[in-house]
This record gives C-alpha cells, structure tokens and sequence, in this order.
C-alpha cells in the first residue's frame, strides 16, 4: 500500500485555515492533527476536536515523554503536533493535515522531507486585517501581535511547495486547489513505487508459475 501524505498547511491569522480546513475534513478523506496547546478555547472551539486544550504542566509532559512531532512556541502559548496520528495515518495509506505555523513547517520539513507544505493566503495584508478585526474575539494587542507575525511569516515562503490565495468568500475554491495539489502529488512517480509491479501484474503471473 502506498503511504498517505503528510500535508502542512500554514497561514497567517486571518487567512482562513480554520474554514478551508474544515471543508477538506468534511470530504472525510483527511486525518485531521488535533494539536495540543495551551492558548484558551475562543468562542465555538471543541476541546479534542480544534485543539486539545492543555495545562502548560500537561504540555511540558507530552514534551518531555517525547510524544511530539514538532511544537512551537507562537504568540505566548504552546502549539505541538502529537507524533502518534500522524504515524498511524501515514502507515495506513491516509493523508493527515498539519494545520500548524512556519516554524513547525521547518521541523516537520527536516524530519520528514516528503511532507508537502502549503502556505495559506489572504489575498493582501490589508484584507487579512480586515478578517482579523471582524473576528472579534481578541485584544488590540494580540491583534498587532499577530498581524506583526505575519512579516516573517511571509519571509518564510520560499520554504514552502505551494501557495494558495483564499479570497473573500472562496474557501471552497482554496479547499479545491489544495484537493488538486493532492491528486498531482498522489501522481508523482517517486509515490507509485510499485507501479510496473501493478502494469504487468507481476505478483499474479509468479503466483501462477
Ligand atoms: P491559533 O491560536 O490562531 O489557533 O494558532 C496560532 C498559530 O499556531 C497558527 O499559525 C497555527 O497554524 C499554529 N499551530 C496550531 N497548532 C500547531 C502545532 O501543533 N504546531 C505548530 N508549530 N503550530 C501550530
């Protein structure tokens, strides 16, 4: 069986993760990372199914009992992707998301090279502020905080295989260029190892030898 991909998908605050994620999980054809952090749940999040919400304790645990796969400090709080369903989903022909920031891109990238990393966009930085003040949901500070973040975050897009805009209400398109990067990889030669196995049905014919 080939091996499911490892996609990461990163995006500055305002870019519509959360909404293009959600599309390509209700496909069901994507695990979903549920991360551990410890930021506070905002309005409508599902602890266990967003994020799993922890203690600073509980994360410095996972961290210390080595159960990540990569983890970054973001913002004042701790984000880190448990190693565990990532494995289990790659050993079982499935794709798993990464919904995680540039810095845990760079890990994931160096512990695994075939891991495909897309980066997210608003379409400007103007519209991406826009998003971010409609949210509501956090301080003046954190704002600034996070629209300051996304300077760097941009200077780390070379980084990345692939980049897609998410317009003003196009979720569902930037869902499907992302679905269409997943066909052509899932094409890529180096994935179907086994293809002249498969053309010529070796397996069969040596079995019916
Ligand atoms: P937010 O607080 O807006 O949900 O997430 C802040 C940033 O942390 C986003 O860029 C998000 O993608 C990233 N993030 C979420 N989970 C993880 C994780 O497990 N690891 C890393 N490195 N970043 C994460």
């Amino acid at each position: 069986m080939n091996k499911g991909l490892i996609l990461v998908i990163s995006g500055p605050a305002g870019s519509g993760k959360g909404t293009v994620n959600k599309i390509l999980r209700e496909t069901g054809e994507y695990i979903y990372s549920v991360s551990k952090t410890t930021r506070s749940p905002r309005p409508g999040e599902v602890d266990g199914q967003d994020y799993s919400f922890v203690t600073k304790e509980d994360f410095m645990r996972s961290l210390a009992a080595n159960d990540f796969l990569e983890y970054n400090e973001y913002c004042g709080n701790f984000y880190g992707t448990p190693k565990s369903t990532t494995e289990k989903a790659v050993e079982n022909g499935k794709n798993v998301i990464l919904e995680i920031d540039v810095n845990g891109a760079r890990n994931v990238k160096k512990n695994c090279p075939d891991a495909i990393l897309i980066m997210l966009l608003p379409p400007s930085f103007e519209e991406q502020e826009k998003r971010l003040r409609g949210r509501a949901t956090e301080t003046e500070e954190k704002i600034q905080s996070r629209l300051m973040q996304t300077h760097y975050e941009i200077d780390q897009l070379s980084m990345y295989d692939y980049v897609v805009i998410n317009g003003d209400k196009e979720a569902a398109k930037a869902a499907e260029d992302i679905m269409a990067i997943v066909r052509a990889e899932k094409s890529a030669e180096k994935r179907n190892p086994d293809i002249k196995q498969k053309y010529f049905n070796t397996d069969k014919k040596e079995t019916q030898e």
